[in-house]
């Protein structure tokens, strides 16, 4: 057997699905395979990357024991709830059970179409496959909760998208894929029902504490809540822009997922967009906070009958919830921006301390992570900021003062270098390996993905590598994905 599957959410939420099996694919090559990962997985790597595993992950062979399936969610998207979207393009082969003990989904992304397809061909092709890869195992690396990339195949098949190109398929392991949304589809139908029992699965496999609760379903709804102000607090001291969180990409494990067209931040600017559909800035870098909230808010709709019985009480509670997430956020990325200045300890002042940095990047358009990492040595922090260095200058004595304060110099260095990373996915970096492995040359990917996976130490002939774009690669722009 290639996987010890376990199919929990096939056997116990039947009509939350589809099942289904992918198209056939011609010629199906493997492109990229996760060694590390398929080890912590409990699978045979040897077994698994070769040609079966190639059919096995192109959605066109299935495994034994899996029971492959299409989930059904809704989600609002740019703020415009659509009843119906779900995988549309995915299949849920199954579940594994990890060196660890824990759950995880083994999916594939770009399969063939379902009856969640809409418009839609079910494909995905090699570009956003591999940027998936990529962003997502960086992630992993920088410490962020996220889907994990298991493998990336191609299919053999043409897929028209701009013109044509390689048809791909990514198969991606998550803790569950269970989305806001998930919880949006069931409620918009009045299937109080069904809430209640994916609210219970959700429980089981993600917080089993919260079952012995006497208030279970408030209780998930904040527990959800505390892993998403946490999740997006880390996005946002690492300057990631999610760039689509609609509330069907937003899981209720507290994942990352959906690696579209989400991009770093180079120069700094918070009001940053990369994504080519999000025209109004919706989800712009420093929106991500709120938006979160207003995510959480629609999870909270969708849970208010479980909550309580009598509908105003059940909007009292979810209202008093929701408002402990902004101080949570807030607390949470407070104490990361204290790791990124080298900070032990915690003082009153602390957050005006980081917004004054911030504002000082701002103007100077300076580096975002290249800043943090040359904290640690002002001095070489400066000319990051030689377009405008005033407001840096008169901080630079500010932050000396408050380490004055500090009682642990000697560790400092080492507290910083730790979450202040040399590599992130380099926008030009990534397209330059992206449209490589496009022309059949995949070594610039294995190369960029395996400095990502060690993203605080830094290697040499890599310098390249912790430079912003040059000039002429001029402002990027990223697109859905598809
Ligand atoms: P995403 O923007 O990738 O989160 O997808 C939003 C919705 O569109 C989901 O229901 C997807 O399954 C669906 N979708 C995206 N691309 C395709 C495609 N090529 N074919 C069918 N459905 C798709
Ligand atoms: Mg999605």
């Amino acid at each position: 057997m290639l996987f010890n599957f376990d199919n929990t959410y096939a056997r116990e939420l039947e009509g939350f699905y589809v099942s289904q099996i992918g198209a056939p694919a011609p010629a199906p090559k493997m492109l990229a395979f996760n060694s590390g990962l398929a080890a912590e997985l409990g699978l045979d790597a040897t077994a698994l990357n070769n040609e079966q595993g190639a059919r096995i992950f192109a959605g066109s062979e299935m495994p034994e024991g899996a029971s492959p399936l299409s989930m059904a969610y809704a989600g609002h998207q740019f703020g415009n709830f659509s009843a119906q979207l779900g995988d549309g393009r995915a299949l849920l082969l199954g579940e594994v059970i990890d060196t660890n003990g824990k759950r995880r989904d083994i999916h594939l992304k770009g399969s063939g179409r379902t009856p969640f397809s809409r418009g839609g061909d079910g494909k995905a092709v090699i570009g956003p496959v591999l940027r998936e890869y990529l962003i997502g195992e960086a992630m992993h690396a920088l410490g962020v909760p996220t889907t994990r990339a298991l493998a990336a195949v191609t299919t053999g098949a043409q897929v028209m998208r701009e013109g044509p190109q390689p048809g791909a398929v990514l198969a991606r392991v998550a803790s569950s894929h269970l989305r806001v949304g998930t919880f949006q589809f069931f409620a918009a139908r009045g299937e109080a029902d069904r809430v209640k029992q994916l609210a219970d699965y959700a429980i089981v496999r993600h917080y089993p504490d919260l079952a012995e609760a006497d208030a279970p379903y408030e209780e998930l709804l904040r527990a959800v809540m505390n892993r998403q102000a946490s999740l997006i607090a880390k996005w946002m001291s690492l300057g990631f822009v999610h760039g689509v969180m609609n509330t069907d990409n937003m899981t209720i494990s507290g994942e990352t997922i959906d690696y579209g067209p989400c991009a770093f931040l180079d120069a700094y600017n918070p009001k940053a967009v990369f994504s080519s559909i999000d025209q109004f800035g919706r989800y712009a870098y420093s929106s991500q906070p709120a938006i979160g909230g207003w995510n959480l808010a629609r999870l909270a709709e969708s849970l208010l009958d479980l909550i309580n019985p009598d509908s105003d009480e059940a909007v009292r509670i979810a209202t008093e919830i929701l408002a402990e997430y902004l101080p949570a956020y807030e607390a949470e990325w407070l104490d990361l921006m204290r790791s990124k200045l080298g900070l032990f300890t915690s003082q009153e002042g602390d957050k005006r301390l980081v917004d004054h940095l911030f504002s000082a990047m701002h103007e100077a358009r300076a580096d975002f992570t290249q800043v943090f990492r040359a904290l640690p040595d002002p001095a070489t922090a400066a000319p990051l900021f030689e377009t405008a260095p005033e407001a840096f200058e008169a901080w630079l004595p500010l932050y000396a003062a408050r380490l004055q304060t500090e009682p642990e110099a000697p560790r400092r260095k080492a507290l910083m270098d730790g979450v202040n990373p040399v590599y992130i996915p380099r926008n030009h970096k990534v397209e330059e390996a992206l449209s490589a492995a496009s022309e059949g040359d995949i070594l610039p990917f294995e190369a960029l993905l395996k400095l990502l996976q060690t993203p605080f130490h830094p290697q040499a002939g890599f310098e390249s590598y912790a430079e912003p774009a040059p000039a002429e690669f001029g402002p990027y722009r990223t697109f859905c994905g598809t």
